[in-house]
């Protein structure tokens, strides 16, 4: 079992996203489990204050590292050992797949939601161990980035896909891009569903499905691609594919 806890001023907006359909479904059998710290509860201020002024001036408001800190030792102080805090911060490693499948290994996460301007420097000296972005843009609050970590690392833990819901070929799994899907009708707005998908053959239907993952990331994401070291038969493949493309 894999558990979350996550530390946010606004713990309402997670159940809504995490509450449903597979992730809901992965609670509910206790293969992961995901609960929410409200900061505030740990401000000693009479009027629940969580932030402050930032020193030196500036506009908008800091997070106080008091509540935050409190609110992580309300969880680390039961524990045996020290768990790994995770500030979703857009000055942090930008996440993808591989940090992605790096985190579903461990077996507790602290995330860590910050708001407003963000937190006190000293919150992050003292108790993260891990900043991660979830891409080059500043957001309100690390909510949506705290969902978004909680979601793709989930995926990769055992039982939370059914088989059917694999995602060993998925895009990015193997630095490559999926192959196109289809699904009924076979015909559609007068465009026909490719014939191998039909033909029951599954070799053929294996051998197309890579030469299209290729072609794409070929294609889409050339940044992709020059990570890649494509065997000669990929190589073939792959040349069919954009000499069909030329014709
Ligand atoms: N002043 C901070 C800076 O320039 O680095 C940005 C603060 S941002 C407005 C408020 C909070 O949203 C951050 O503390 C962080 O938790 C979250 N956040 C914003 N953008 C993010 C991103 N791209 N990835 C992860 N978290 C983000």
């Amino acid at each position: 079992m894999m558990k979350f806890d996550v530390l946010t001023l606004f713990p309402e907006l997670f159940d809504a996203v995490l509450g449903e359909s597979i992730i809901g479904r992965a609670r509910q059998n206790n293969i992961i489990q995901i609960n929410t710290v409200n900061i505030r509860d740990f401000s000693l201020n009479k009027h629940r204050k969580v932030d402050d002024y930032p020193y030196g001036g500036g506009g908008g408001m800091v997070m106080m590292a008091q509540p935050i800190c409190d609110a992580y030792l309300s969880i680390a102080e039961k524990l045996s050992y020290k768990p790994r805090v995770v500030y979703l911060s857009p000055q942090g490693r930008v996440l993808n797949q591989e940090i992605v499948k790096e985190l579903s290994t461990e077996e507790h996460l602290i995330l860590l939601c910050g708001h407003y301007e963000g937190i006190d420097e000293r919150v992050i000296e003292e108790i993260v161990d891990d900043e991660i972005s979830i891409g080059d843009y500043v957001l309100t609050g690390g909510e949506l980035p705290a969902m978004v970590l909680i979601d793709s690392v989930s995926r990769l833990i055992p039982g939370v896909l059914s088989s059917e819901e694999s995602y060993s070929q998925e895009s990015h799994y193997e630095g490559l891009l999926e192959y196109p899907q289809y699904t009924r009708p076979y015909e559609f707005s007068e465009r026909k569903v490719p014939g191998v998908l039909m033909s029951g053959h599954h070799e053929n239907i294996n051998r197309w499905r890579r030469q299209q993952s290729l072609k794409r990331t070929y294609l889409k994401r050339p940044d992709m691609f020059e990570r890649l070291s494509l065997n000669e038969a990929d190589r073939k493949l792959l040349e069919e594919a954009l000499k069909e493309n030329e014709e």
